[in-house]
């Protein structure tokens, strides 16, 4: 009897073989989940946080593959309890990014608030303002007024970068977001974002995931241009390889075009019972995708994939091949630059 193969290799690739990669030198993944990891969390979502079985095993997993891609530093968003752990175990291979959030619609602002003050008492380096549609029931809006405060704190106790998750893939707009009055359009998303750069325009922001819009690289161009601040990280690997590969000339014009706005990231995320060549899948998928000219079918399951008739089972991923000028800004220059900006 088949079984199903596993998610993250549905093709059977070989993953030792990386003679495409073209980089010589050390990365830096902006955008992770590092977390302490419980075998009562739940398969996705966010973990416990406490109770028995804490384990940093995924996350030395999870590092150690990095290393062996090349990657040397990595930027976490986990937990205010799980810095110090980490800290001790990893030292400067692990940079941390505090979030900005409510558990429920009805969290009061000061406990999100006094959530903050404890996290920027550990001196992370950036804060992130998740704001998903599917967030807006529990009023995580990216301009909500709790979050502006938030944003003024972080600032005053030296925090110099927000991360922001705006917008989520197209085909989910025409799926799981329909609901344009509960959900609003994916062009209402960033007027918001809009809003907060030009509240606080002496912070770096950076867009998560392509800036939630690599289905636009026009729009991804106009908002480059118009602010000076805005910064783009490359994670989501999925989403990346299924909506970058049918526009990767676009995309390789407009990284060639701001090539000091955009960093690696991978969105990796680590789970109690993730196996090794999880980690191993989204490196080698995001590396392929913008260094080498590597064209196939992705590796990867993506469940937001339709696949054509008789056709491949997931998405082409289609390297971009960017020039090594460019990869080293995105790899690591970029990183290096926003993380050692200088405390106003
Ligand atoms: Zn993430």
């Amino acid at each position: 009897m088949a079984t199903n193969p596993p998610e993250y290799n549905v093709t059977g690739i070989d993953y030792a073989d990386r003679r495409h990669f073209a980089y010589p030198g050390p990365i830096i993944d902006f955008h992770a989940h590092v977390m302490v990891t419980r075998p009562g969390d739940p398969p996705t979502g966010p973990p416990l946080g406490t109770g028995p079985g804490a384990s940093l095993q995924q996350a030395e997993t999870m590092l150690d593959v990095g290393s062996d891609f090349g990657v040397i530093q990595t930027v976490t968003m986990c937990p205010v309890d799980d810095v110090e752990p980490l800290r001790e175990r990893f030292g400067d291979r692990l940079v941390f990014n505090a979030m900005i959030n409510k558990k429920t619609v009805d969290e009061p602002d000061d406990t999100a608030l006094a959530n903050l003050e404890r996290y920027l008492a550990l001196g992370p380096k950036v804060v992130k303002l998740w704001s998903a549609p599917r967030g807006r029931e529990r009023g995580l809006f990216i301009d909500a007024p709790w979050r502006i405060e938030a944003v003024r704190r972080a600032r005053s106790a030296g925090v110099r970068i927000v991360m922001v998750h705006v917008a989520d893939p197209d085909a989910w707009f025409r799926t799981v977001y329909a609901d344009a009055a509960k959900f609003g359009t994916k062009a209402d998303q960033y007027v918001g974002l809009e809003k907060m750069m030009s509240l606080f325009p002496d912070l770096i922001w950076i867009g998560a995931h392509m800036a939630g819009d690599s289905e636009h690289p026009d729009h991804l161009h106009r908002l480059l241009e118009e602010y000076p601040q805005f910064h783009i990280d490359t994670s989501a690997t999925k989403w990346q390889v299924r909506e970058v590969s049918p526009r990767a000339e676009a995309h390789y014009r407009l990284m060639c075009r701001f090539p000091d706005r955009f960093l690696f990231g991978t969105d990796l995320v680590t789970r109690h019972h993730l196996t090794r060549e999880h980690y191993v899948s989204r490196y080698w998928c995001q590396r392929t995708l913008w260094e080498s000219t590597w064209t196939g079918p992705s590796p990867i399951a993506d469940a937001d994939f339709t696949p054509a008739e008789g056709g491949q089972t997931t998405p082409k991923l289609h390297g971009l091949g960017l020039p090594d000028d460019v990869l080293s800004l995105v790899y690591r220059g970029n990183a290096e630059r926003l993380l050692s900006l200088p405390v106003v």
